[in-house]
């Protein structure tokens, strides 16, 4: 259903809050990547250039304790906003109170201002991960519209995003989270054949909700990474020390049943004798022998791998192929991040935190139609999952 868009909003004087994600990380006071930050520019700089006053809102990391405040404040977020925006910002290191009041009270058309971490409430009670009927209320009172421009939680019920939104007679997206909207909502709804999704990653339990969605609206489903195992052992090979989750073998012969040729796995493998990029290893077809474990998929899958990619109109990626932070483990990982990359007749997605640091360290994401900025969030979204902080936008 089409949503509210922050363009669909009369913004001109008015006091709009625009929950972001500037979940960025961040040591010693230091922004280690901006891309977050840069990804949310396009929605202030539309209200600011309308007239409007923009109060942001976001969260950074987890607060635990009364000391992760000092390491989490969104202070310098501010400063590296103000930059990129080429003017100034004002931040205020508070959530709530007369100051942050004042400083609202104060602001002038085209103005912007960044409050201190949203977590801050979570050391009284968990409020905001908690959605705080309270908290959500007097954020919703401090602003006049409220935009919601933070993709990465929308799979989360929080007093910044569900919170206000219920407090506010509308609530609209931002650019950010209609472009995830449209680029995964036209995979899952609408895609072009064929469509082939490419799940990798760690365990089966973390993808197996896409799967299940995914094997009727997928013309070709490829596995890899360390859930393949799990599938090997529902095949009945031998999977030697390979990550496998055995309470979920059942499932992975269920959806083989039903998914049958839609399904892809590696037909080889490299397996080493221990996790670590020096152990001895080799390529093996089918069985992985005893003391091996399989850390990334071999010549032959990357070569099947590729041709199911070959003519596809429709890919989305989530997961490595391998342990690709080693990088005896990592070819299978950039040979499919390379495909994807030669693709230009099809609309390719990448969503999750390694595939996209695979797409960067080839060089290819300016040529990817869409990476996701949110890991979770996306996962859900394939899932079919109707996204709590979406829920909450307007309907048009
Ligand atoms: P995920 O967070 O589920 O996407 O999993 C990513 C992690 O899975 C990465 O850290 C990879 O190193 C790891 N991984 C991928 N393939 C394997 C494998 N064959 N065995 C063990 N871990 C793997």
């Amino acid at each position: 259903m089409a949503k509210l868009i922050v363009s669909d909003l009369d913004v001109k004087d008015k006091k709009v809050l625009i929950r972001v994600d500037f979940n960025v990380p961040i040591k010693d006071g230091v922004i280690g990547d901006d891309n977050r930050i840069v990804a949310a520019l396009p929605t202030i700089q539309y209200v600011i250039d309308h007239g409007g006053k923009a109060i942001l809102l976001s969260h950074l990391g987890r607060i635990k304790t009364e000391e992760d405040k000092a390491k989490l404040s969104l202070r310098p977020v501010a400063e590296r906003l103000s930059e990129l925006l080429k003017k100034p910002v004002t931040f205020v290191p508070a959530t709530r109170g007369k100051e942050l009041e004042d400083a609202i009270a104060n602001l002038k058309d085209g103005d912007v201002l960044v409050m201190e971490n949203t977590r801050f409430e979570d050391l009284d009670g968990k409020k905001e991960s908690k959605n705080d009927p309270e908290l959500g209320k007097y954020w919703a009172s401090l602003g006049d519209l409220f935009v919601n421009d933070a993709f990465g939680t929308a799979h989360r019920s929080h007093a910044s995003n569900v919170g206000i939104s219920s407090n506010m007679p509308q609530a609209a997206a931002g650019f950010l989270m209609e472009k995830e909207i449209k680029f995964l909502g036209d995979a899952v709804e609408n895609p072009k054949h064929p469509f082939v999704a490419i799940l990798g990653g760690a365990k089966v339990s973390d993808k197996i909700g896409v799967i299940s969605n995914l094997i009727n609206k997928a013309d070709k489903i490829i596995v890899g990474g360390g859930m393949t195992y799990t599938f090997y052992a529902a095949k009945g090979l031998t999977v030697g020390k390979s990550l496998v989750e055995t309470d979920k073998i059942d499932l992975a012969k269920q959806i083989m049943a039903e998914a049958g040729d839609k399904l892809v796995l590696p037909v080889d493998n490299v397996v080493a004798t221990e996790f670590a990029n020096d152990a001895p290893h080799k390529v093996v077809e089918g069985n992985i022998p005893d003391g091996y474990m399989a850390l990334d998929i071999g010549p032959k899958a990357i070569a099947d791998f590729k041709a199911v990619l070959a003519d596809a109109k429709t890919v989305v990626w989530n997961g490595p192929m391998g342990v690709f932070e080693m990088p005896n483990y990592a070819k299978g990982t950039l040979e499919i991040g390379k495909a994807l990359g030669d693709l230009t007749d099809a609309t390719t997605i990448i969503g999750g935190g390694d595939s996209t640091a695979a797409a960067k360290q080839l060089g290819i994401a300016p040529k990817i139609t869409h990476i996701s900025t949110g890991g979770g969030a996306s996962l859900e979204y394939l899932e079919g999952k109707e996204l709590p902080g979406i829920a909450a936008i307007t309907n048009k």
